[in-house]
């Protein structure tokens, strides 16, 4: 096991990601809200997602999912914990 714990989850800031200009921050939000409609959890402030979602959110914002994470990261949707969630990939 890691040294520092388990994989940390990957937990999207919802009321930050409402703050963000739309055309930065619309295919995450646009994911964001279908995963909330498949759950029915829409009272939220933060979204824990899937490993797996990461990868197709950075298909679709044309990044890796490293380069993806520090993006979120920088535009504080996500927690600088968010790294090691997905350094396996
Ligand atoms: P599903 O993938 O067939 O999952 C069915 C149910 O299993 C989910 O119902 C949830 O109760 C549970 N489940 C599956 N994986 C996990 C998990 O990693 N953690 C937890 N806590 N529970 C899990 P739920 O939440 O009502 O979701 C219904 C369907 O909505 C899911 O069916 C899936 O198709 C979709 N969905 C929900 N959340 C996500 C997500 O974060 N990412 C993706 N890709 N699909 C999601
Ligand atoms: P945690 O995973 O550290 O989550 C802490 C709190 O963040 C949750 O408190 C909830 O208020 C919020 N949160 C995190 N992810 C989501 C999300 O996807 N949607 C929404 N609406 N809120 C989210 P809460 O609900 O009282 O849960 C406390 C702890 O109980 C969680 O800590 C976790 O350890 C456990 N837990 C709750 N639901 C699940 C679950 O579906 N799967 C697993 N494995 N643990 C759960
Ligand atoms: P979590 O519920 O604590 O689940 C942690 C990890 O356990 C998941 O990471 C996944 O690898 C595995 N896991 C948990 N439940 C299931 C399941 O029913 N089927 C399968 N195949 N694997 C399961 P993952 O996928 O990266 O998800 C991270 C977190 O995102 C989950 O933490 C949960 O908070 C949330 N999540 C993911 N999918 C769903 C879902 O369908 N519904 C809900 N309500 N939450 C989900």
């Amino acid at each position: 096991p890691s040294p520092l714990g388990p994989t940390p989850k990957l937990v999207i800031d919802l009321e930050r990601l409402s703050q963000l200009p739309k055309d930065k921050a619309g295919p995450l939000a646009r994911y964001a809200a279908t995963i909330q409609s498949q759950r029915g959890d829409y009272n939220g402030k933060v979204l824990s997602i899937r490993q797996e979602d990461l990868r197709s959110l950075a298909v679709i914002y044309d990044k890796s999912p490293a380069e993806l994470t520090e993006e979120l990261i920088s535009w504080g949707v996500l927690d600088a914990e968010a790294r090691r969630a997905v350094e396996g990939f």
